[in-house]
């Protein structure tokens, strides 16, 4: 998978070097660039952002320095798909007052051969962008939560990590991935390892047994009642009904 993300601040995404998701770009399954939007603009002091029209307080990044940057994504990056006739990416643009980012966005974004990600900065990117870009590629607004960070920076890091988990190879073992929280609408149950008793407080005695019917039951247990614990909204849903119903059936 090929991802280009664009940002001020370059250096906030050292982290996509480390750990599983930089380990996946020393093995090529990953393609990861980083560009500076700064060198886009191109007055004395690198520019982009100016003040609102209309008023009102901080800056708006200025649409040029963010034409000719995804300009330059789309030129630089449909040389990594030989053959292919126009290639674009999808361009994710974090927001706050976008579509909330979840694990089917994940998944679904997964499946995609290149992603281009634009991290706002200020009060945002002139609405003209968004305009301009969706004539010329996909583009998928996506808030990570209802609060508000600094800069979309956060917000691809999280999202990278998602998305880059699910690529096959990139996590060592592919099993951990079924049985995590929203896979399938319920949360993950309670995880615990060795020592068996560990500050007076001893691990469920149904996980010692090594029935592994009995063990089956009580996870699948414990995730319901989790789930209706701690986000009662994800209940309703269909896989929380399937899953309630199955439980009845045992
Ligand atoms: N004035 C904007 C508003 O009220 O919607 C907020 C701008 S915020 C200070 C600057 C940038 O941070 C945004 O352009 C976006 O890239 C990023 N950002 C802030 N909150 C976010 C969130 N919840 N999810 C994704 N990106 C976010």
């Amino acid at each position: 998978m090929r991802l280009d993300v664009v940002s001020i601040f370059p250096d906030y995404l050292a982290p996509l070097d480390l750990s599983l998701i930089g380990k996946a770009r020393r093995d090529g399954l990953l393609d990861l660039t980083v560009h500076d939007l700064r060198d886009f603009a191109h007055d004395r002091h690198r520019t982009v952002d100016d003040t609102p029209y209309g008023g009102g307080a901080g800056m708006v990044m200025k649409p040029q320095p963010w034409s000719e940057a995804l300009d330059h994504v789309v030129a630089q990056g449909s040389s990594a798909f030989p053959g292919a006739a126009e290639r674009v990416p999808t361009l994710i643009v974090p927001g706050p007052g976008g579509e909330p980012f979840t694990q089917q966005i994940a998944k679904d974004l997964a499946e995609e051969p290149w992603l281009a990600f634009a991290c706002g900065r200020y009060e945002g990117i002139d609405e003209r962008v968004y305009e301009w870009a969706g004539e010329r590629m996909p583009v998928r607004i996506l808030s990570l939560g209802d609060y508000v960070l600094n800069g979309g920076e956060v917000a691809v890091l999280a999202m990278v990590e998602a998305i880059a988990r699910l690529l096959p190879g990139v996590i060592g073992n592919a099993e951990s991935l079924i049985e995590e929280s929203h896979e399938d609408g319920l949360l993950e149950y309670p995880v615990y390892t060795k020592p068996a008793e560990w500050d007076g407080r001893a691990v469920p005695e149904v996980l010692l047994g090594g029935n592994h019917r009995a063990i089956a039951e009580w996870r699948h247990e414990q995730r319901v009642q989790r789930t209706a614990a701690r986000r009662p909204d994800l209940l309703p849903p269909v896989a929380a009904a399937a899953a309630l119903a199955d439980l009845e059936e045992r």
